[in-house]
């Protein structure tokens, strides 16, 4: 592969010289930890200001979006890593190149989503911090179930996903910094193929939420390959605002192919999804009603889960998005799968480990 947007990429986000990512981080902002999460760590509010101030330069390249006019108090998702107009272009091309190199542009609706096979890394500190309970684990997978299912809101997107299995790790150097440690950790603990869906939850520091990784990155980096959450934004984890379990959801629509919606603004192509209506910037807190873009139809999608709204406010995905996801999994993940599997039936990848 030699597209544009690989070196291109390499170049912004230097981390580790490794393929072309999404670093679909969240960040949150210092008034959402003054509220209370705290319960977890006292001493939040100063590290968020901190941990801002930390961030990798290579993180802040989306610019534009860490300015002032994203309104006010609220408590806010924050953005590491939004891909510039360049990058997505990148991305959509590789998925188009894959579909077509495939057998042309058949992925409909009616294409049988599969139920992923998810493998829970929990790494947690040595006095037990982050060691989470298996019932939080199976709510968590539950939620995920539930959100990509239309259950909340929204439609169903025919996505399932199964618990496979749970590993924990106690180790104080990896739960402190896990970005530091990310590929060894991953060395260590990754399972499956690309239809696999490696879940890690840990601690991710006072800003940021959760992380992915691209379809189209899995085969330049396959071990690299998942979704990282923090523990506390699992259900019931006490992120305050951020502790439905819709971090995971956000992070595994990444996974399975989406970008935000506030994609290139109010430009086209936007998120490439139709009917996500276009959006300036993020949201933050549950601004309903809001209108960023009002030269385009539509009310901005701060509902979608690809939003940065609050956990409260998110509830659904679109067709169009759910479309797109099909899409990717058909050109990265369902072909990767068969490839590494015997008969294509066995969707479980752990089972031949
Ligand atoms: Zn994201």
């Amino acid at each position: 592969m030699d597209y544009g947007g690989k070196s291109l990429n390499n170049a912004t986000s230097g981390k580790s010289g490794t393929a072309l990512r999404l670093w679909g981080a969240l960040l949150i902002g210092a008034g959402v930890m003054a509220g209370g999460a705290a319960a977890a760590s006292p001493a939040a509010a100063d590290a968020v200001v901190q941990h801002r101030a930390d961030c990798p330069p290579e993180v802040g390249h989306g610019g534009g979006h860490g300015g002032g006019h994203e309104g006010g108090e609220q408590p806010r998702r924050d953005s590491h890593g939004h891909l510039t107009a360049e990058e997505a272009a990148a991305y959509e091309r590789e998925l188009r190149d894959a579909l077509r190199d495939q057998q042309g542009p058949q992925t409909q609706d009616s294409q049988q989503e599969p139920t992923v096979a998810v493998a829970v890394h929990i790494v947690h500190a040595e006095d037990g911090t982050g060691d989470l309970a298996d019932s939080t684990v199976k709510d968590q997978i539950a939620v995920l179930g539930k959100a990509f299912g239309g259950g909340f809101s929204g439609v169903d997107t025919g996505f399932g996903f199964r618990l496979a299995e749970i590993d924990r790790t106690a180790n104080d150097a990896w739960f402190q910094d896990f970005q530091a440690h990310e590929s060894e950790i991953k060395a260590e603990l990754r399972q499956g193929g690309a239809a696999t869906l490696n879940l890690y939850i840990t601690n991710m520091g006072e800003g940021i939420l959760g992380q992915a990784t691209f379809p189209q990155d899995y085969e330049d980096d396959p071990q690299n390959d998942g979704v990282v959450v923090d523990y506390r934004t699992v259900p019931g984890g006490g992120r305050e605002g951020f502790d439905l379990g819709y971090t995971a959801v956000h992070e595994v629509g990444h996974w399975l192919g989406l970008f935000h919606t506030f994609q290139n603004g109010c430009t086209d192509p936007g998120d490439y999804v139709d009917d996500t209506p276009y959006e300036a910037e993020r949201s933050s807190g549950c601004p309903e009603g809001r209108d960023t873009c009002p030269d385009r139809p539509g009310d901005d999608p701060v509902h979608n889960f690809m939003d940065y709204s609050d956990d409260r406010c998110l509830n659904n995905f679109t067709a169009g998005q759910d479309r797109r996801m099909d899409e990717h999994w058909t050109a990265f993940r369902a072909e990767q799968a068969r490839d590494q599997q015997d008969p294509r039936q066995s969707p479980d990848p752990l089972l031949r480990r």
